[in-house]
């Protein structure tokens, strides 16, 4: 595809071989400064001619396992390590990930909706640009590093989006097998065009990513699982060797289990506004019609609180963490065991 030129600006070079830690400069004009620019974290290694991929977390601000994971990465290795090139992003949307919030403080876009962007949008449809039309045309995959925020709470797990492109999900399913996690999802039933899914899709790029937690803290189980699943996906992708002396590769679980979400009926929304008060835990099994839980209204203390039933039967992978809730607000979703 041909883009129009974005407004970001780096000192990076991508071609360059070695270890390069810089910024993207997103030109921000704001009272503090006047001719400032909004400086995003981007690191490149190099070493000659292979395979490029494009490491990426931060989408959403307030889902930090994978930052961890990245900006630790970027610390860890060095342009000797591998081949090709990698470059690593570990907060894409840096005002959302520097607020801790899952949109941008500046102009209250999800990052993760805005796709293909805007190359003279606002902050967020400029960074989405970015990574559409530059980026992303450099490499042949990326790794999209999601948690649950602050309003979800995940069984940490690895997944993929399927798109209808044959050839690419097969790679992705590959690139998702690598990366190792004990539980694995894929996904089939979203082609939201505004999602970084679809933007690796127009660029025949293959996209894997996590959900790694959430709750809007830091789950180590879910650093640790981004971490060590970027390296087995670094190994698979042929930019690591499973021998190279520095970095040692964990070793991938013996057994994975693989999920899906077959459709909405998964998903639970809160009927009333209230205060949830949910009846099982994370990682529970659970049967049609079973109670989730109940949303009290604690300004009426004679009415009685309402009941909210699973519609479909599965395991709990995902449940709201905040307790007060809006109609509509989702109060999390079940997976199903597929076979492979
Ligand atoms: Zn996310």
């Amino acid at each position: 595809m041909n883009y129009a030129k974005s407004r970001i600006w780096t000192e990076l070079d991508f071609e360059k071989d070695g270890k390069q830690v810089g910024y993207l400069h997103l030109p921000h004009s704001v009272d503090r400064s006047g001719a400032g620019t909004i400086a995003i974290p981007c690191a490149v290694f190099r070493n000659g001619a292979g395979p490029s991929s494009l490491l990426m977390a931060g989408n959403h601000g307030d889902e930090y396992e994978g930052q961890v994971a990245l900006t630790r990465l970027i610390r860890d290795l060095e342009a000797d390590d591998i081949k090709g090139r990698i470059i690593v992003v570990p907060a894409i949307n840096l005002p959302a990930a520097m607020a801790g919030t899952r949109i941008s403080p500046i102009d209250d876009r999800n990052l993760n909706r805005c796709f293909p962007g805007n190359p003279n949008g606002t902050p967020t449809e400029q960074i989405a640009y970015y990574v559409e039309a530059v980026l992303a045309p450099m490499c042949e995959s990326w790794l999209d590093l999601h948690s649950g925020g602050a309003s979800m709470a995940f069984m940490p797990y690895a997944q993929i989006i399927l798109s209808r492109d044959e050839a690419l999900n097969k790679r992705a399913l590959a690139a998702l097998e690598a990366f190792g996690a004990p539980l694995s999802l894929i996904q089939g039933f979203s082609d939201e065009p505004n999602m970084s899914n679809s933007a690796a899709v127009r660029n025949n790029v293959i996209h894997f990513g996590t959900e790694a937690g959430g709750s809007g803290t830091v789950n180590p189980d879910g650093v640790k699982l981004a971490y060590d699943g970027t390296l087995r996906s670094l190994v698979h992708l042929g930019h690591l060797s499973p021998r190279n002396r520095r970095i040692p590769i964990p070793p991938a679980p013996k057994k994975v289990r693989w999920i899906e979400i077959a459709s909405r009926d998964y998903y639970v929304y809160a009927p009333q506004a209230g205060l949830f008060e949910p009846m099982v835990k994370l990682g529970d099994t659970v049967k049609k019609g079973q109670l989730y839980g109940h949303v009290h209204f604690v300004d009426d203390p004679m009415r009685l609180p309402a009941e909210v039933k699973f519609k479909a039967s599965g395991l709990v992978v995902c449940m709201r963490h905040p307790g007060r809730c809006e109609r509509g607000d989702c109060l999390g979703h079940l997976a199903t065991d597929i076979k492979r």
